[in-house]
């Protein structure tokens, strides 16, 4: 009990400040509002010390992974954990980049449950969008997608090409989303709210809402989250049972 507490902490203390100033490979294809909300440390809806530890584990698989492959006589690892070229927009780091003799492979390691990697039959669009970025700026024509099932370790593994249309579509979003962060104009929702996947487990879904359809300003939005927060703590403090509202529930109450 004692120790369990401590590791959470650990991990919960870690994800603390986590301010956002450039972009990540990860947000290629992301919702642009979310992405904005990342950026002017918005508070979020704190992950569960749980799923961070997963994340961990994530990596841990990788590093499996990489083991056979730097034993394997068919197959050169170039270099691991491999920065993309520094520039402007945005920063990643690849799990490798590999050679089988006559050609080079950016190599994307991703794992899984067995439900999702049992239905999976071709690579997830948000996997392609990211390996796609690495491949754009290694200046590499294919890469590897390689799925991990983490609870038997199966595998399955997905070539892809190099898609020059899908990566200026990618780059022009980030791009976009940059002026909008710069000019303090919070991009719209995305076209399937709520539906999308994204908003199934975004950390900003009790306060998108606020922002309502289409962009508005940030300091509007600001001054409406105030708004939102004083009439609901009138409501509060008029009725004794609203004060035991979860946490989870309440509206965003740090400074930004
Ligand atoms: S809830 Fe959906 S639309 Fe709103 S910020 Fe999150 S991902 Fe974007």
């Amino acid at each position: 009990m004692f120790l369990r507490e401590l590791i959470d902490k650990f991990y919960l203390d870690r994800q603390k400040d986590k301010e956002q100033h450039h972009f990540y490979i990860t947000d290629a294809g992301k919702c642009a509002r979310a992405i904005f909300f990342k950026f002017k440390n918005v508070p979020r809806k704190e992950m569960e010390a749980n799923i961070l530890r997963l994340f961990d584990h994530g990596d841990h698989i990788h590093q499996l992974i990489m083991k056979p492959l730097l034993s394997i006589r068919e197959i050169h690892v170039v270099a691991a954990e491999v920065n993309i070229p520094p520039q402007e927009l945005i920063s990643g780091r690849a799990d490798a980049i590999i050679s089988n003799g006559k050609n080079l492979y950016v190599l994307d390691i991703k794992s899984m449950n067995s439900m999702i990697f049992k239905n999976l039959i071709e690579p997830k669009e948000e996997n392609i969008d990211q390996i796609q970025l690495y491949l754009h700026y290694f200046k590499i024509p294919r890469g590897i997608l390689l799925y991990v099932n983490k609870d038997n370790q199966q595998l399955k593994d997905f070539i892809v090409n190099y898609d020059k249309k899908r990566v200026l579509s990618l780059l022009d979003a980030l791009n976009d989303v940059k002026k909008k962060i710069d000019k303090n104009i919070i991009p719209d929702r995305l076209p399937d709210y709520p539906k999308n996947w994204q908003c199934r487990y975004c950390q900003f879904k009790e306060v998108c809402p606020i922002a309502n359809a289409g962009e508005i300003n940030w300091n509007d939005f600001k001054k409406k989250v105030e708004e939102d927060k004083s009439s609901s703590s009138t409501t509060e403090a008029s009725a004794e049972v609203e004060k035991k509202k979860s946490s989870s529930t309440s509206l965003p109450s740090e400074a930004w």
